[in-house]
C-alpha cells in the first residue's frame, strides 16, 4: 500500500488521491511516500511505446489508487489535440547533444505537461462533503499561472485564483493570464516579488481558522497546483522517460546506457521529476541544475549551505527567479534516507535563520548525482545568439540558462546530453529579439512577427492571437490583501 506523508513528519497516511486533493501538509512540509521506487519501470520495453503509453506505465506506478480506467482516461484526455506534437515531448538533435522540447502545450510552457493532467486527476478525488469545491491557490513567476488557469478553467467542482508579481512577468504573459476565459478563474497582480507572493499562499494554507471560515461560508477547501502538489510532480516524470525512448528508437543509446539531464531550474519540480525517474529505473548519470542569477542552488549545491538571505534579481528568466526551492525539500527527504526529523530541523532553520547547512556525507551523496551552474543575463542572451546561428535553433533566455550550463561541463563522449526545453522563444519575444539583433521598436506582437520572419519559425497561433484578446482582469493587491481577495473570490462564485 502506497501510503503518502509530510516531509517533516510520518504522522499523515494519505492515498495519493488525498494527497493531490490536499496539496500541502498542515506542518507545511510536502507529500512523499516511502514506496517510491519499489516498482520499477521497464526500459527494455520503452522502444515503439506513444507518450500516452509511456505515461500510464509511469503514472501508475507512481499513483497506484487511481485505476488503469482512471488513469488512461485522464492521459487521453490531457495529451491530446491541444499539443502541437503528436509525441507531446519531441527530442530534437541540437549540435552534438540533443534538445527535449517541453513547451508544445496550449501555453506555450512546460508546465502544461503537469497542468493539463492535474485538474483530471482532481476530478477522481473524492469530496469530504456534498458539493464541495476546491479552489487552486497558486502563486506563479510567469508560466504556472496561464498553466494552471488553462487547466482548471470551467472544470466543475472546481475554482482557481492565481496570483503574480506586478511587473515581474513579461507583456505576453501577463495577457495571457489577465484573458483568460472561464467563469470559474480569478487573476490578481500582487505588489511584490514572486518569493513575496509564494510564502503569502503557503501562510494562507496553514491559516486553519480562515480554512474554516470557507468550509462553513461557501463549502470550498484550498489546494496548490504550485509544484508542491504531488499531481504537478508526477506527471513530469514521464518525459524523462519519453526522452530516453526517443534516444533508443534512433539508436543513439542502447538498453541500459545512461544519459545525462540539463534542467532550467527554479522551484526544482522539473529536476525533482528527473530524480523520481532515476529511482523507477532510468540510467540516469547525472542531472545538471541550471540556475540564473539568482543562483541560490549553484551555491547550495557546491558548499552544502543553503542560504536565502541574498539579493533577489529579476532577471528576463522570470520563471527561475526564485530564492526558496520548495521542492528540493523532497530532495533532501529522500538523500538522507528518509529522516524527517533531520527535514524538520532544516526547514525550522530556514525559515528562522535564513539559512540551513546540510551533513557533508549527505551532501557528498547529493553532489554525486547533481552537477550545477548558473548563467547571468549577458550569458543568457550570447547563448540565444550563438545557439541559433550554430544550430539554427531559437530557444527563449529559461533554456538558454540550461544551454549556457551545459556548455560549461565537459562533455563525455559517451554519455548523451539532453537540454530540457521549457518554454517557447514566442513567450519571450523582445529578449530574444534582440539577443539576436532584431528589430525591437514595436509591441511584443511586431517582435514575434519579426522573429518569425528572421527565423522561418512560427508563433504559437494562441499567443499571437492574444493582441486582440478581450482583457478581463485588472486587479492588483498587496501581500497583505491576498487572503481577503481569495474570500471574496469564494464567495463570488
Ligand atoms: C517553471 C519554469 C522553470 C523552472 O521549473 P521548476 O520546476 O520550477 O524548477 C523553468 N523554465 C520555465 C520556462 C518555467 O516556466
Amino acid at each position: 500500500m502506497t501510503i503518502f506523508h509530510s516531509t517533516r513528519s510520518t504522522t499523515d497516511s494519505l492515498t495519493s488521491k488525498q494527497a493531490i486533493r490536499k496539496g500541502i501538509a498542515d506542518d507545511g512540509g510536502l507529500f512523499v511516500t516511502d514506496s517510491l521506487g519499489e516498482r520499477q519501470i521497464d526500459i527494455a520495453q520503452l522502444t515503439g511505446r506513444s507518450y500516452q503509453e509511456i505515461a500510464l506505465d509511469v503514472l501508475s506506478a507512481l499513483l497506484p489508487d487511481f485505476t488503469e480506467d482512471e488513469l488512461t482516461q485522464c492521459i487521453h484526455d490531457a495529451y491530446g489535440e491541444q499539443w502541437a506534437d503528436e509525441r507531446i515531448t519531441p527530442l530534437k538533435p541540437l549540435g552534438d547533444d540533443y534538445v527535449l522540447e517541453l513547451f508544445n502545450g496550449p501555453t506555450s510552457a512546460f508546465k502544461d505537461v503537469a497542468l493539463q493532467i492535474l485538474p483530471r486527476f482532481m476530478a477522481h478525488t473524492t469530496a469530504q462533503q456534498e458539493n464541495e469545491r476546491v479552489m487552486i491557490l497558486t502563486a506563479t513567476s510567469g508560466d504556472t499561472g496561464k498553466a494552471a488557469l488553462a487547466g482548471f478553467a470551467d472544470v466543475p467542482g472546481t475554482a482557481i485564483t492565481v496570483f503574480y508579481p506586478e511587473g515581474k512577468v513579461s507583456e505576453v504573459q501577463e495577457l495571457q493570464m489577465t484573458t483568460q476565459s472561464g467563469s470559474n478563474v480569478q487573476v490578481c497582480a500582487v505588489r511584490g516579488n514572486f518569493d513575496d507572493a509564494q510564502s503569502a499562499v503557503k501562510r494562507i494554507f496553514g491559516d486553519t481558522q480562515f480554512a474554516q471560515q470557507l468550509r462553513s461560508e461557501s463549502n470550498t477547501v484550498l489546494s496548490s497546483a504550485n509544484s508542491i502538489n504531488v499531481g504537478r510532480l508526477v506527471p513530469q516524470v514521464v518525459y524523462y522517460f519519453a526522452a530516453y525512448a526517443q534516444l533508443l528508437e534512433q539508436q543513439v543509446i542502447n538498453v541500459g546506457d545512461e544519459v545525462e539531464f540539463c534542467v532550467p531550474t527554479g522551484n526544482f519540480g522539473n529536476v525533482l521529476a528527473g530524480y523520481y525517474a532515476k529511482l523507477l529505473g532510468l540510467p540516469v548519470k547525472h542531472l545538471i541544475v541550471a540556475s540564473d542569477k539568482n543562483n541560490v542552488l549553484f551555491d547550495f549545491l557546491s558548499t552544502g549551505t543553503y542560504n536565502r538571505q541574498r539579493p533577489f534579481f529579476q532577471t528576463i528568466s522570470p520563471s527561475m527567479d526564485i530564492l526558496i526551492s520548495s521542492n528540493l525539500e523532497r530532495m533532501l527527504y529522500y538523500m538522507s534516507d528518509k529522516d524527517t526529523r533531520l527535514i524538520q530541523m532544516l526547514m525550522n532553520d530556514l525559515n528562522q535563520w535564513g539559512a540551513y547547512e546540510v551533513p557533508e556525507a549527505m551532501m557528498t551523496k547529493i553532489q554525486s548525482l547533481f552537477g550545477c551552474g548558473w548563467a547571468d543575463e549577458d550569458q543568457v542572451r550570447d547563448c540565444i545568439k550563438e545557439c541559433w546561428d550554430r544550430n539554427h535553433y531559437v530557444i527563449d533566455p529559461h533554456t538558454a540558462c540550461g544551454y549556457f550550463v551545459m556548455q560549461q561541463i565537459p562533455r563525455d563522449p559517451l554519455t548523451p546530453r539532453v537540454l530540457l526545453s521549457t518554454a517557447s522563444p514566442y513567450k519571450f519575444p523582445r529578449v530574444v529579439n534582440e539577443s539576436l539583433g532584431l528589430d525591437t521598436t514595436g509591441s511584443d506582437f511586431d517582435c514575434m512577427d519579426e522573429l518569425s520572419k528572421a527565423t522561418g519559425t512560427k508563433a504559437p497561433e494562441a499567443l499571437r492571437d492574444l493582441e486582440h484578446a478581450e482583457l478581463r482582469f485588472n486587479t492588483v493587491v498587496d501581500i497583505d490583501g491576498m487572503e481577503d481577495a481569495v474570500h471574496q473570490a469564494a464567495q463570488r462564485n
